[in-house]
């Protein structure tokens, strides 16, 4: 009922605020005179703030949208399920007070953005960073809707996330912010109606956190059916084999079947990666066991290089003790020009939006760009690309295999299986690939570029939908 009674409805900023009640009342706040504040900033995240300013105007939304648009006239969607699609259908915003370790009381901002449920649950993931905003987790949910229809996953779309630089907190802040974030979404997530998973700045620890509490907030008897409320969970609590390294694993099946395309033996070839956190990083170790060298690597802290190539293992265990890759003595620092100008066979962004602009275009001297990041490349750097003659494996495919996996893993939770890793790996495989032919056969067919043949097929898939559903009541 609750997934029909909006439908066709756009929503405004903020209209189905609260739109589920949690199901058990939340213990009375302590009285604090920051609760009132909208948002608190500490001096690193203004930094990091003033740093970014380009990137904050940025209009991914729009960006998204203007996607939308050109696959919908190609497809010959009907206009009124073009405008169901160009809004997400609940934008839940909540403020949440949390204790810090000096005793002191921050009010965190948290959003919840549900962009379509027509396909299944609302599905996506949690981004903790200082740059999270209204406007970018609309264009991510909305992506998570394309994602899962083009996979054929029986997922809607969703994003949320925390507007707090994880950097600056102590593991014990991370949990409580994690926890009471959980609970002031209260039943606005669940395993039947939305499935959060690991997404920037989030990981399998932090999703054990939000079961465990979200399993605290229903009745004694159910608890246990809950551990599906949230996917990318460590293996102990519920997660699947081949979830962490699945996003990574995704981009390099379709790195695979490019290059069959392409008749490019990627033994011996080289790759750039930007943002060394999940994807980055177990991409660059799938690489590396094809015989693909990563020469430069970058993240928040900075570039480097290394003539002979990264060990990804090395360089990963090292990015786990210090938190990135800053001091790592087996490369040399580099600029972010000299990051870009790197001439490789390949280049991976996986770290945020917007990273690929005009001028990062230009200087990019590889053959195929595989989007590990969702919205790497500006609208103006990938028509550069284009001109340059440099391939993209579009996001909504190259990074699908993250949620594929955390579909079997929800798959998994309901059914009280465990499946092994060949099982999962067989599967996503079997998986990408064929999502990988269908993108790449429909873009030869109909001439279009990669990023809006999937666009396109997902289109398809949630047009014949409504079609067959029609329009409630
Ligand atoms: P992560 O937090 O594990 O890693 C993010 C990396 O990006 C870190 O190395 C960080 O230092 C780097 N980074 C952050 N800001 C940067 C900047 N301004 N310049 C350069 N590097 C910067 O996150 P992740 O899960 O690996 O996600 C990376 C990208 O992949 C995001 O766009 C995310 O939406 C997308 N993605 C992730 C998954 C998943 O399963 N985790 C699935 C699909 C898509």
């Amino acid at each position: 009922m609750r997934q029909t009674n909006s439908m066709g409805i756009t929503s405004e900023p903020g209209k189905d605020k609260g739109a589920r009640a949690p199901k058990r009342k939340a213990p009375p706040e302590p009285p604090t005179p920051v609760e009132a504040m909208d948002e608190v900033i500490s001096p690193p995240e203004q930094a990091a703030k003033e740093a970014s300013v380009s990137e904050a105007e940025y209009e991914f939304f729009k960006v998204i949208q203007g996607y939308l648009d050109e696959a919908a006239s190609i497809v010959g969607l009907p206009a009124h399920i073009r405008e169901m699609l160009a809004q997400p259908k609940n934008e839940i915003i909540v403020h949440f007070p949390v204790t810090m370790d000096d005793g002191t009381l921050r009010v965190f901002k948290g959003y919840r953005i549900q962009h379509n449920n027509l396909l299944g649950p609302y599905k996506g993931g949690l981004r903790f960073h200082h740059t999270v905003s209204l406007d970018d987790l609309k264009a991510l949910a909305t992506m998570m809707t394309w994602k899962c229809a083009l996979m054929n996953i029986p997922f809607g779309g969703a994003k949320g996330g925390v507007k707090v630089d994880t950097n600056a907190l102590s593991r014990a802040e991370l949990m409580r912010i994690t926890r009471r974030f959980t609970h002031a979404l209260g039943n606005n997530i669940g395993p039947n109606y939305d499935i959060p998973a690991p997404d920037v700045g989030s990981n399998a620890q932090m999703m054990v956190w939000i079961m465990d509490t979200y399993m605290n907030q229903v009745d004694h008897a159910n608890k246990n059916a809950q551990r599906a409320v949230v996917t990318g969970k460590t293996l102990t609590c519920g997660g699947s084999p081949g979830r962490e390294k699945a996003t990574a694993q995704g981009v390099v099946h379709c790195i695979t079947e490019w290059a069959k395309d392409n008749r490019l033996e990627l033994e011996g070839k080289t790759a750039i990666v930007q943002g060394f956190g999940n994807v980055g990083s177990f991409t660059a170790l799938l690489l590396g066991k094809l015989g693909v060298s990563t020469l430069a690597v970058g993240d928040h802290t900075g570039y480097m290089k290394s003539t002979e190539g990264f060990n990804p293992h090395k360089l990963s265990e090292y990015v786990k003790q210090h938190g990135s890759i800053q001091g790592y003595a087996g490369g040399t620092p580099i600029t972010r020009e000299e990051f870009f100008s790197t001439k490789a066979d390949i280049f991976i962004p996986a770290a945020l939006e917007n990273q690929v602009r005009a001028q990062e275009a230009e200087l990019l001297d590889v053959k195929l760009v595989a989007e590990g990041a969702n919205g790497p490349c500006s609208p103006e750097g990938e028509a550069l690309l284009q001109k340059k003659g440099i391939a993209i494996i579009p996001d909504v495919l190259a990074n699908s295999g993250g949620v594929t996996v955390s579909y079997y893993e929800w798959v998994q939770n309901l059914r009280s299986e465990t499946w092994d890793l060949e099982e999962v790996d067989r599967r996503l495989e079997r998986t990408m690939k064929d999502a990988y032919r269908r993108v790449s056969f429909f873009a030869q067919e109909k001439r279009v570029p990669m990023r809006v043949a999937a666009y396109c097929l997902a289109l398809q898939n949630l047009g014949k939908a409504y079609d067959e559903r029609g329009i409630f009541p």
